[in-house]
This record gives structure tokens, C-alpha cells and sequence, in this order.
């Protein structure tokens, strides 16, 4: 069976390598002149298992096994592979409360190292950052910004082994080679303009370069533009999805070359609005934010046409942030990168699922997070495509995937379109 894929991101590459090995025939429709050259080139590629939603915890502990099994994973292929570090995360919520507590006692009945640290624990183990509280994190602007608390953090769940895959387009391109030798099709600048669909004959996916390609089944793998790709097939779905811009800031790592930055963990620190991680073998930060309510969401209308430069206001607010955590780092040139995320309004966890039109699917709404996932991704839409063109209604009787690393089974009613709005944090921590 035929399927089109509209975008060669990291999830769109991972759904085709999943169909092929299923015997279904995909072809990937990318209007970049490479793969991997969307929002997937942005991101930072952070592995961690904390999430609000159990079995988003267990898709991301199956996607840090494959990380780490990645030349088997993706088998005999010729390019460079990906290298995924784990310097383990230390993820500093504003609250040790009972939701913290769950969410590590289950990470731990699934087998990860996961615990929590007093803030002690914290200043012993790190003691290059701050264990005061900056919380509610505040705009530079505010009187209070740079007033101290008083406080102290509560402490600190930190997850051993997470880490960070270097260069999530490499991890692409991985994938597109791994498909490619499965029998997939790439189809590079081609820049898909209408889906078409007579009766119950095939779908036509048509490009603004002129082809038209049929296929039984198209699954909308077009981050940001996954709205946009809904609109050319008439499919409107339930839930709200939108592009959101992003910033993330590239800055000196005071660690390096102090033999200390072996000891830098990822930092994902709801306590003052930031995130970060080690980059180029430690000689830099690169920082992120955790989506604080005191930012204003940048909301974007048109993902072919946002600010694609770093801003000032943005990168002073999210360095002096991370500044007043690690407090031997210096604001140097501004660097950085602008990009969009595809969030799922209401509760920032994706939709991976049929739709009202019979044939089409979509794997959007991945919310800043989900490079982690993305082979995960690939594995469930190409079972729940297959098992739907087989007769199954997943809206009746919701899928249920067994993974095959970690052996959990997932219950994908928890990603569907018809979904109520899942408990989560409502920011790209999920
Ligand atoms: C700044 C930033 C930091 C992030 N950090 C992390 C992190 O640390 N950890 C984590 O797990 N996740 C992170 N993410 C999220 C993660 O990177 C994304 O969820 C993931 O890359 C989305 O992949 P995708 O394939 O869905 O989208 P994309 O990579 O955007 O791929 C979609 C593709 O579709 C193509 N396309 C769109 N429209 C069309 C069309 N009409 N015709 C043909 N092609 C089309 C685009 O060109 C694009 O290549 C981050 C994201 C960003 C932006």
C-alpha cells in the first residue's frame, strides 16, 4: 500500500523507515532541499523521561533506549551516526509536591535511575549552581527580578542517565538512509500545495513544482505547517494546534576547560524559567526556556513568515535567568537561534491519530518536545496506520502498542484527536 508523507522532519523521516519495515510503500514529500532542515534543526535535542502523563514517561524512557541503541537501531547505513551524551538532568520543579512525588515513583516502577535530591543533596552534588529559589520567574523589567527570595529550592528530581543527542538533523538524516535502504522514496524540494480525493479512489498529492502523486493513505508529518496541511485536505480537527516562536541562546560554558564540565548536567529549571544543556563538547551553553507564566507566547499565524532573529528583549530575559542559577556564567555576543514550535493548545502532548477522512493521519502537535519521541512516533503512527487500513476503528477501541526496548504497552487513546484535555504542566515540559 501506497502512503505519502508530507515533511522529512525527524518524524516524518522515522514514519517512513517504520512503514517500510511494515511492507508498505513510502514516499516522503519535503520542500527543503535536505531533510531535517525544519524545526527538527533547531532543537536541542534533550532525552529526559519526566512528563505529567505516564505513558508519555514510558515513550520517552523507549526513546532514550533507542538513542542509545542507534546503529542497531537504524542498521547498516554509510553516514556519520548521531552521538548521544548523558550527563543526566536535573530537573528543578518550583514545588516538591504530591504531583513530583508520583511522577518519580512511577518513573522509577519503569526502571529509571530517577530520585529526588534535597537542596543539599543539590549543592553538594553541583556545586557550581545556585540552590536559592527564584520562584515565580519574573521579567528583567520587575523590580523583584534580581531581589532575593529568601528562599530555598525545595529540591530537585535528577534522572541519571538523560542527556542529549548531538545534532537532531543528523539523527534525520540517519533515519532517511535507514528508510531509504527499507525502500522509501525522497522526494526533496517538493513543496506539497493541494491533497485531493475523489470518492474512495486514491488520494493525489499535489506539489507547487508540478507533480501529483497517488497513494492510498497521506500522513501529515509537516510540523508547524500541520495546520496548513489540514486546511488542503479539509480535515479540522478537535483540538487547536499553532506554531509558537521560539528563542534559544548559545552562550560560553564557565565550566570548560576547568575539568568540571563533565559534571554539567541538562538543567530544566521550572524555579526560574530555563533550561539548559552543555554544547560543542562542553565549550558552550545553549538555553531555553521552560515557558514561565510572566512571558507572553509568541504566537505565529504564518510559519512562512516570523521573526527568524534573535531578539534582544528574549535573549537578555533568558540569560539573566539562567545567570542567577549558575551564577559564573557571563553574557557574551548574542548568539542563538529563532524557531517555531507546533503546539497542541491545550495541553502540549501531540495527536497521533486517524482522522474523519477516511486514509489520512496526522502525527502533529509535537509541542517543543518531541525529538525524544520521534522514532517512538514513527513506530506507533505506522502500526496504528497499518492496523486502521485493516478494518480497525481506534475510536471504538482505542490502540494499545507494546514497545518493543522497554516492553511497556501504551495506551494511544491518550494522543488522539477526540481526546479531553490531558493533566499536564501546559508548557514544553508536558
Ligand atoms: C528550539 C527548539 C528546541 C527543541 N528542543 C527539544 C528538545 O530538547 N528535546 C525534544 O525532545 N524536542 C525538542 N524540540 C522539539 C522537536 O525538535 C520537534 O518536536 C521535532 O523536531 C518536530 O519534528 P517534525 O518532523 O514534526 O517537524 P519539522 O522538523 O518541522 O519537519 C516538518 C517538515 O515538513 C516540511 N513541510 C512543511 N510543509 C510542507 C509542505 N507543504 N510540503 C512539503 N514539506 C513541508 C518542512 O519543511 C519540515 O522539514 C525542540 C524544538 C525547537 C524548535
Amino acid at each position: 500500500m501506497r502512503v505519502s508523507i508530507i515533511g522529512g522532519g525527524v518524524v516524518g523521516c522515522s514514519i517512513a523507515f517504520e512503514l517500510q519495515r511494515l511492507g508498505f510503500e513510502a514516499s516522503v514529500l519535503e520542500k527543503n532541499g535536505a531533510v531535517g532542515h525544519g524545526s527538527t534543526s533547531a532543537s536541542c535535542g534533550i532525552v529526559r523521561r519526566f512528563y505529567s502523563q505516564p505513558d508519555m514517561v514510558a515513550m520517552a524512557n523507549e526513546g532514550a533506549h533507542i538513542w542509545a541503541d542507534w546503529e542497531k537501531f537504524v542498521g547498516p547505513i554509510e553516514d556519520e551516526k548521531i552521538v548521544f551524551h548523558r550527563p543526566g538532568m536535573l530537573f528543578i520543579p518550583p514545588h516538591i509536591d504530591d504531583e513530583v512525588s508520583r511522577i518519580v515513583a512511577g518513573m522509577q516502577q519503569m526502571g529509571i535511575a530517577a530520585s529526588i535530591l534535597t537542596a543539599d543533596q543539590v549543592a553538594q552534588r553541583f556545586p557550581f549552581l545556585e540552590t536559592d529559589s527564584f520562584f515565580p520567574p519574573r521579567q528583567p523589567d520587575d523590580d523583584a527580578f534580581f531581589e532575593p527570595t529568601g528562599r530555598r529550592i525545595e529540591g530537585a528530581v535528577f534522572e541519571e542517565d538523560a542527556g542529549y543527542v548531538v545534532s537532531p538533523d543528523l539523527a534525520t538524516q540517519n533515519l532517511r538512509s535507514a528508510a531509504e535502504r527499507e525502500g522509501a522514496r525522497f522526494l526533496l524540494r517538493r513543496e506539497v500545495s493541494a491533497i485531493r480525493k475523489v470518492g474512495t479512489g486514491p488520494f493525489r498529492v499535489v506539489t507547487a513544482q508540478g507533480d501529483s502523486i497517488e497513494s492510498e493513505v497521506v500522513v501529515n508529518a509537516a510540523g508547524p505547517h500541520s495546520s496548513i496541511v489540514n486546511r488542503m485536505a479539509g480535515v479540522a480537527l478537535p483540538l487547536e494546534i499553532r506554531p509558537l516562536r521560539r528563542e534559544v541562546h548559545t552562550l560560553d560554558n564557565p565550566l570548560f576547560s576547568k575539568q568540571e564540565e563533565s559534571a554539567l548536567p541538562v538543567v530544566g529549571d521550572l524555579d526560574s524559567g530555563v533550561y539548559c544543556r552543555p554544547e560543542s563538547r562542553g565549550r558552550n551553553l545553549v538555553v531555553g526556556s521552560t515557558d514561565p507564566h510572566c512571558d507572553q507566547l509568541e504566537w505565529v499565524d504564518d510559519p512562512d513568515d516570523f521573526n527568524e532573529s534573535v531578539t534582544e528583549p528574549y535573549w537578555e530575559r533568558q540569560c539573566l535567568r539562567l545567570m542567577k542559577r549558575f551564577s559564573q556564567v557571563r553574557l557574551g555576543p548574542k548568539r542563538g537561534v529563532s524557531a517555531l514550535y507546533d503546539v497542541t493548545v491545550a495541553d502540549w502532548y501531540p495527536v497521533v491519530d486517524r482522522t474523519d477522512l477516511p486514509g489520512y493521519y496526522v502525527c502533529i502537535g509535537t509541542s517543543g518536545s518531541s525529538f525524544k519521541t520521534a522514532p517512538v512516533l514513527g513506530l506507533m503512527m505506522a502500526n496504528l496506520i497499518e492496523s486502521c487500513q485493516n478494518g480497525h476503528d481506534p475510536d471504538q477501541q482505542p490502540y494499545q502498542l507494546t514497545l518493543p526496548y522497554t516492553g511497556a504497552t501504551v495506551d494511544m487513546a491518550f494522543l488522539s484527536r477526540r481526546r479531553s484535555q490531558l493533566q499536564s504542566t501546559g508548557t514544553v515540559i508536558g
